[in-house]
């Protein structure tokens, strides 16, 4: 057997000792004689998976008692609708901020359900900045503002809260999630994909304030309306009982590295070592403002673009795989998310020199 390093943007790169792990629990849960994938999810074994699921994410992340943590299906994408649909509450209006390929998505899906007012937009630098905050469009009667902390697909991310004015804020934070300190308490509501930071694809992590929930619309689906996934503990339907599992094996693998702060330490010198050599380079480069680059997803792009290919071809022979950039970008994108190693990273740099040295 022999395991590459993982770059890609999700679903990514799993901690080894979380598939041993599972490995090992296959056959029979701890003392359950059976599989996870084989429990009812009303049974007792299951609950306590289930439990150990939200409280893990309640002490990793802090998340005060007055939130609901929910566990749903559907993927990040389709809450850009069940957002609108369960938070507009009788207001027409909502603010986004568009900074990159998942908000502009975000935007769209929100239009179908209220007026979107794009507050700022970073479109014209092909989003490779974020607008000034002084520069915004809030208007104090929409019903929140969203943004994507980390924009997966550019490389951008926000480095601090954004200041919403008193409107609710609401996060995409699917692809940075886990991988730095954030006040809970500061935002209305934050979701999340699982398969980039926190484990496979097939379960959303909706994180919402109380006094939010209970104003959905009468045509929101049920197994959508947060209020009635919070009464049923997310299990208004069967949940994806194998992917809550494996979701909960990876906190509990986050919180034997010391938690979300000491991960934070090492995503941050993972990136800086990157984009240092990045860089240094005259070869490649990145274009995103410095102030703004993400520490999760590192795209560069080659000086020379007809070496794009060799340089993948390169890359696999030496057991570096999935670092081909975004089609709508181009070049290349690195996803060094919690699980990526600094082992990973270094074997990464050490590489684009070596490629640098001989093209
Ligand atoms: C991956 C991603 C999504 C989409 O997630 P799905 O689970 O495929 O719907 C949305 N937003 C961001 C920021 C992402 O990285």
């Amino acid at each position: 057997m022999s395991r590459v390093f993982n770059f890609s943007a999700g679903p990514s790169a799993f901690p080894e000792s979380v598939l041993l792990q599972a490995q090992q629990e296959m056959l029979e849960w701890r003392d359950s004689g059976m599989s996870v994938m084989e429990m009812s999810h009303r049974g007792k074994h299951f609950s306590i998976i289930a439990e150990e699921l939200e409280s893990d994410l309640r002490g990793l992340m802090a998340i005060p008692d007055n939130y609901k943590v929910l566990f749903l299906q559907g993927g990040a994408s389709a809450q850009f609708s069940f957002i609108p649909q369960n938070l507009l509450n009788g207001k027409t209006k909502a603010c986004y901020l568009k900074t990159g390929a998942w908000s502009e998505k975000a935007v769209k899906d929100a239009q179908s359900y209220c007026d979107v007012l794009v507050s700022a937009s970073s479109e014209e630098s092909k989003f490779t900045s974020i607008p000034d905050a002084a520069t915004w469009e809030l208007d104090e009667q929409a019903a929140y503002l969203h943004y994507t902390s980390n924009e997966t697909i550019h490389g951008v991310e926000f480095q601090n809260i954004p200041d919403a004015k008193g409107l609710t804020l609401v996060s995409d934070m699917s692809s940075n999630i886990l991988s730095r300190h954030i006040d809970v308490s500061q935002y209305g509501l934050i979701y999340a994909g699982t398969q980039k930071n926190m484990g496979p694809a097939g379960v959303t992590v909706v994180i919402v304030r109380d006094d939010l929930i209970g104003h959905a619309g009468k045509a929101v689906p049920s197994v959508f309306n947060y209020s009635e996934q919070a009464k049923n503990q997310s299990m208004l339907n069967t949940p994806a009982t194998y992917n809550w599992y494996l979701v909960g094996l990876v906190l509990k693998w986050l919180k034997a590295q010391g938690g979300v702060a000491a991960i934070e330490q090492h995503n941050i010198a993972k990136s800086t070592k990157l984009y240092q050599a990045i860089d240094q380079s005259a070869l490649y480069s990145n274009p995103v403002d410095v102030a703004v680059r993400s520490r999760m997803n590192v795209p560069f792009i080659l000086a020379d673009e007809s070496l794009d290919k060799p340089f993948l071809q390169a890359a696999e022979a030496q057991g570096l795989f999935e670092l081909k950039g975004h089609r709508s970008v181009g070049g290349m994108r690195a996803s060094i998310y919690n699980a990526m190693t600094e082992a990973g990273v270094k074997a990464l740099i050490d590489f684009m020199a070596e490629f640098e040295r001989t093209h």
